[in-house]
C-alpha cells in the first residue's frame, strides 16, 4: 500500500472505529484513486479525498411503534447524507436486522460514485433501520413506516434528499412512507422514488436494477463480440433485483439456474423459465414465503438449506458461464470466487452492493474475467429513480419503451465511461478502477468548483 492510501485509511479507521464494511468500501476506492491523485496534485491540495470520505450529515433517531399485541417496540432509524456536490442526496432505505451505522455509511459512500456514473444530477445518501419486516403484519409494517417518517420528514425533501427502496423496502413500504410524508407536509411531491404508478411512480423502476445489471453484462460481452445466448447463469437472492435479473436473462437467451434467500438456495438445472419466475414472484412479493417452496412445487429443482458450518456457499459451486450476486454485501468470499472461476464463470455482474470480498475481487481481476462491480453494474435502479424524479418535475409519465431506452443508454454510458477510464489510467479491462475513477472525477471537479464546503 502507498503512503497516500495508508494515511487516508489510518484516518478513516481512527474516526470510524468498528465499521468494517465502511473501511472496506473506502479502501477499494482509495486504492483506485491513487492512479488519479498522482496525475492531479490539485485534488490532494484541496483534500478532496479526505472530504469525500466524511459524510456531510448523519441523522440517527428513535423509532417507537406498537405491535399487534399493543406492545411497545423500539428500533433505530438512520439517514446518511454523504455528498450533495452534484445534486440532492439520493439513495435507498434498507430495513434489515443487520443494519447499523457502518453498513449504511458504506452504502452511502458507494452511492456517491454510482450516482455520478449515471450521468444524472444526484448526490449520494442511504438510510434505513434495524427493523425486520419479515414475519410482521401489514399493519405493523405500516405503523413502523409512519413512525420512521414522522422523524425522517424533517430531513428530506424533493430538492434536498430523495430516498428510495433497498433490502426490505419495496412498493408496500414506499407507499406507507409516502402517505405519512404527504400527511405531515400537506404536499404531494416526488420526495421518494419507487412509488406506485398511480401516484407518481415510473414504469420500469421495479425492473431497473436487475435489468441494468444484465445490460451491463451485455455491454461487457459485446467487447468480446459475445452474447448471453445459451449461457448458464447463477443468481443469488430472490428479491427485487434477483427477480428482474432472471427475467431479462431469459429474454436475452441466457438460462438462470439458481436463486436464494437467507434460509437456502434452489438449483434448477432446467432453468427458471417465465412460468417458474411468475411463481417465484408471487411467492416472494405476495405470499412472502421462502424459496424452499419453489423446490416443493418443481421437481426439477433441488433445495439446499444454509449450512453455517461451511466456509463457502454451494450456490457458487455449479458449472456456469455467468454470475449475478443479487442478495447482499460480502456474499462471495475468496473460496466462492475460486469456485466460480474453477466452474468456468467468465462474467460477474453485481446486482447487489459490494457482494464480493476484496480477496475475491482480486482473484477475478487476476483471472482477467469480465467483472462488473456493483457501483457500475447495479446503477440502473438509481438511474431510473432519477428518471422518476424528472417525470415528477415535468408532471408527465414516459412509456415503458422510453424509460427502458434511457436505461439501456445509461448502462452503456456507464460501461463505456468505466472501460475508458480503466484504459486511460493504465489498467485496461479493470472495471473496478474504471468505475471508481470515472465516478470520482465528476464529483471531485464539482467540489473544486464549489469551494471548501
Ligand atoms: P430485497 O429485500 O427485495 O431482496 C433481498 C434478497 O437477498 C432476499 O432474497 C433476501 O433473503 C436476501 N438477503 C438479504 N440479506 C441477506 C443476508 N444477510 N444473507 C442472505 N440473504 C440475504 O432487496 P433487493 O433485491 O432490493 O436488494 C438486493 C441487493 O441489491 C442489495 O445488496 C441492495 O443493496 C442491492 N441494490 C438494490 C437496488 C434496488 O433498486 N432495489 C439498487 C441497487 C442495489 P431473505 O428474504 O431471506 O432476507
Amino acid at each position: 500500500m502507498s503512503a497516500f492510501v495508508d494515511s487516508v485509511m489510518a484516518q478513516v479507521k481512527a474516526k470510524n472505529p468498528a465499521e468494517p464494511e465502511f473501511h472496506q468500501a473506502v479502501q477499494e476506492v482509495v486504492e483506485s484513486l491513487e492512479l488519479v491523485i498522482e496525475k492531479h496534485p490539485e485534488y490532494r491540495a484541496a483534500k478532496i479525498v479526505e472530504r469525500i470520505v466524511e459524510p456531510e450529515r448523519v441523522i440517527m433517531f428513535r423509532v417507537p411503534w406498537l405491535d399487534d399485541q399493543g406492545e411497545v417496540q423500539v428500533n433505530r432509524g438512520f439517514r446518511i447524507e454523504m455528498n450533495s456536490a452534484i445534486g440532492p442526496y439520493k439513495g435507498g432505505l434498507r430495513f434489515h436486522p443487520s443494519v447499523n451505522l457502518g453498513i449504511l455509511k458504506f452504502l452511502a459512500f458507494e452511492q456517491v460514485f454510482k450516482n455520478s456514473l449515471t450521468t444524472l444530477p444526484m448526490g449520494g445518501g442511504k438510510g434505513g433501520s434495524d427493523f425486520d419486516p419479515k414475519g410482521k403484519s401489514d399493519n405493523e409494517v405500516m405503523r413502523f413506516c409512519q413512525s420512521f417518517m414522522t422523524e425522517l420528514n424533517r430531513h428530506i425533501g424533493q430538492f434536498t434528499d430523495v430516498p428510495a427502496g433497498d433490502i426490505g423496502v419495496g412498493g408496500r413500504e414506499i407507499g406507507f412512507l409516502f402517505g405519512q410524508y404527504k400527511r405531515i407536509k400537506n404536499e404531494f411531491v416526488g420526495v421518494l422514488t419507487g412509488k406506485g404508478l398511480a401516484w407518481g411512480g415510473s414504469l420500469i423502476r421495479p425492473e431497473a436494477t436487475g435489468y441494468g445489471a444484465v445490460y451491463f453484462g451485455q455491454n461487457m460481452l459485446a467487447t468480446k463480440n459475445d452474447t448471453y445466448e445459451g449461457k448458464t447463469c447463477l443468481v443469488s437472492g430472490s428479491g427485487n433485483v434477483a427477480q428482474y435479473t432472471i427475467e431479462k436473462l431469459n429474454e436475452l437467451g441466457g438460462k438462470a439456474v439458481t436463486c436464494s434467500d437467507s434460509s437456502g438456495y434452489i438449483y434448477d438445472e432446467a432453468g427458471i423459465d417465465a412460468g417458474k419466475l411468475a411463481f417465484l414472484m408471487e411467492l416472494k412479493n405476495v405470499k412472502r414465503g421462502r424459496v424452499k417452496e419453489y423446490a416443493d412445487k418443481y421437481s426439477s429443482a433441488v433445495y439446499t438449506p444454509v449450512d453455517p458450518n461451511l466456509d463457502y456457499n454451494p450456490l457458487w459451486d455449479h458449472k456456469a458461464d455467468c454470475a449475478f450476486p443479487s442478495a447482499t454485501q460480502n456474499e462471495i468470499n475468496a473460496k466462492d470466487a475460486e469456485n466460480l472461476l474453477k466452474n468456468g464463470v467468465t462474467l460477474v455482474s453485481e446486482g447487489a452492493n459490494m457482494p464480493t470480498v476484496p480477496d475475491g475481487v482480486e482473484k477475478f481481476i487476476k483471472a482477467g474475467i469480465m467483472y462488473g462491480p456493483g457501483k457500475a453494474a447495479n446503477a440502473g435502479g438509481v438511474a431510473v429513480s432519477g428518471l422518476e424524479m424528472s417525470q415528477n418535475s415535468l408532471r408527465l409519465s414516459w412509456t415503458r419503451e422510453e424509460v427502458d431506452g434511457h436505461l439501456k443508454r445509461i448502462m452503456k454510458d456507464i460501461h463505456d465511461a468505466s472501460y475508458a477510464a480503466a484504459e486511460k489510467y493504465g489498467t485496461p479491462g479493470n472495471y473496478v478502477n474504471g468505475a471508481n475513477i470515472a465516478g470520482f472525477l465528476k464529483v471531485a471537479n464539482t467540489m473544486m468548483d464549489q469551494g471548501v464546503v
